[in-house]
């Protein structure tokens, strides 16, 4: 039924960038969780696929909130992939060495599959005490652009967020720590001239981009997990020409919180050196580090315990990738991540789950939201 379900998700391909593929991907997982007893609500996009809000359990009035009487826990996972359309012709859903192979297997559909399955054993067997939150994201692989102001406000009212992404590694580590994500474009208007004829009178884009480059490199400080990644340079038309134009795309990543206004007053302070030539910084930080705090490492503590008590181990990792757990982590609700599928190659070819996993780890997902 779980790699049944994995396989239907997997099936849908869903780019970000294809609201009618993601739509059709929303459209399944809403019928499923309705089929379950969901109570489901879409909120309605126009650039990309619908946010799927899902509630399930006992909703308990507020009047009747008694002491240690807990608020809901949320369930947090995004139904879009990396993968385009046509994707499953060359890379079709497969189970093969022990495990499920397929476009957005691991990155996120089976930790989607298992939320569902985990809500489904639950149900069955009564054990859901308290509500939960299940929110589905449309666009998280492209930054959560329309969806972050939803999982911020829904988190708000909910005691600790489960985050569906990936375990880490093949020893599946939940994920306790993640770093903040920037980004940023330097671009540089020069002077075009003949490199021969006109060779002075020109004002290089490029020479002046390769000495912003060098100090942008300068920025990065591994000691405190901050780093700067000059991913893209274009520039130039032609080699005889001296360029007037060209530019660089930048990814930042942090560790701490207090880093983000460190880093953005040094790409703000950025000054050119040639005066002929105009610089300008353009992006900035997009999700904050979700660092360990101690509700965290409770949770982690909790999931640990219960993991032992099921028959294996399970440790923590800290990572430089984002997700929307970085939101709500930020929000100071108690966030773990990683609770999805275990596997390898997230946005690459051999992207897989290892199916031995499915069933214990929607077992501890159960067992984390049947608690408290
Ligand atoms: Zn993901």
């Amino acid at each position: 039924m779980l790699l049944d379900r994995v396989r239907q998700l997997v099936e849908i391909e869903s780019p970000s960038d294809d609201k009618r593929a993601v739509d059709r991907c929303v459209e399944a997982v809403a019928e499923m969780a309705a089929a379950l007893g969901g109570k489901v609500r879409r909120h309605r996009q126009r650039d990309f696929g619908d946010l799927l809000e899902l509630r399930f359990g006992r909703v308990r009035r507020r009047t009747a909130k008694a002491a240690g009487d807990a608020g809901p826990v949320m369930l947090l996972g995004h139904l879009d992939t990396v993968w385009p359309l046509g994707t499953l012709r060359t890379m079709p859903f497969r189970v093969a060495q022990g495990r499920a192979w397929g476009p957005g297997t691991l990155d996120m559909k089976a930790g989607v599959a298992m939320g569902l399955t985990a809500l489904e054993a639950l149900r069955a067997t009564e054990a859901l005490e308290r509500e939960v939150v299940f929110l589905l994201t449309s666009e998280e692989e492209v930054g959560s652009p329309v969806s972050r102001e939803v999982t911020e406000r829904l988190a708000r009212s909910c005691v600790a967020v489960f985050v569906l992404e990936p375990a880490q590694g093949l020893q599946g580590a939940y994920k306790t720590a993640r770093k903040g994500v920037g980004r940023y474009t330097l671009r540089v208007e020069g002077v075009a001239a003949h490199a021969g004829v006109d060779f002075e009178k020109g004002h290089s884009a490029i020479d002046e981009l390769a000495w912003q480059i060098e100090k942008v490199r300068s920025f990065t400080e591994p000691e405190r997990g901050l780093t700067v990644n000059v991913g893209v340079i274009r520039g130039g038309t032609r080699g005889n020409v001296v360029a007037a134009e060209a530019e660089a795309e930048i990814d930042v990543r942090i560790a701490r919180a207090g880093d983000a206004a460190r880093i953005e007053r040094r790409m703000r302070g950025l000054r050119v050196r040639d005066r002929r030539c105009v610089l300008e910084v353009a992006g900035g930080m997009n999700r904050p580090p979700m660092e360990r705090s101690r509700g965290t490492a409770a949770l982690f503590h909790r999931a640990a315990t219960l993991a032992a008590e099921l028959g294996f181990g399970l440790t923590e990792a800290a990572t430089g990738g984002g997700s929307d757990g970085n939101f709500t982590a930020a929000l100071g609700v108690p966030t773990l991540d990683g609770m999805g599928a275990v596997g390898e190659g997230a946005h690459a070819t051999h992207e897989s789950v290892v199916i031995a996993e499915l069933a214990p780890r929607t077992m501890l997902l159960a067992a984390m939201l049947g608690l408290q």
